[in-house]
């Protein structure tokens, strides 16, 4: 999923232009996708001059991090709010059922697409 890097953004509008869905738009000086609207055609990464327009495959530390961060912070939470460092354990082993879950979701979606694409391949 495409994403802007407001910082290399000039805000010269090209990206708007080519987006054959209206799902950028200007906000001040620099460019602002709708993911509501994106059809990830990465027209933009194209259109774009200064490289602004980014692949996501870019934020994977950064997500990690929230996910890490998110963590630590509910289980410091726990400890805060049910009784005690044996909360701490506990919530640490639910986020990792959560994100066992999210992991499956995303392997069963993975084995679904690539199906379909095989589909496509032999029409
Ligand atoms: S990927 Fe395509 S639909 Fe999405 S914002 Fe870029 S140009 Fe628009
Ligand atoms: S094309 Fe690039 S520099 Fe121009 S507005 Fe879009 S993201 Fe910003």
């Amino acid at each position: 999923m495409p994403w802007i890097k407001v910082e290399d953004c000039i805000g010269c509008g090209d990206c708007v232009e080519a987006c054959p869905v209206d799902a950028i738009a200007m906000a001040d000086v620099v460019a602002v996708i709708d993911m509501r609207d994106c059809i990830r055609c990465g027209t933009c990464h194209d259109a774009c001059p200064q490289g602004a327009v980014r692949h996501d495959g870019e934020k994977i530390p950064e997500e990690v991090d929230a996910n890490v961060n998110r963590a630590v912070w509910c289980m410091d939470a726990c400890v805060r709010h049910l009784g005690g460092e044996i909360e701490r354990k506990k919530c640490l082993e639910r986020m990792i059922k959560h994100f066992t879950k999210e992991k499956t979701v995303a392997e069963k979606t993975l084995e679904r697409l690539q199906t379909l694409s095989k589909e496509i391949e032999s029409t």
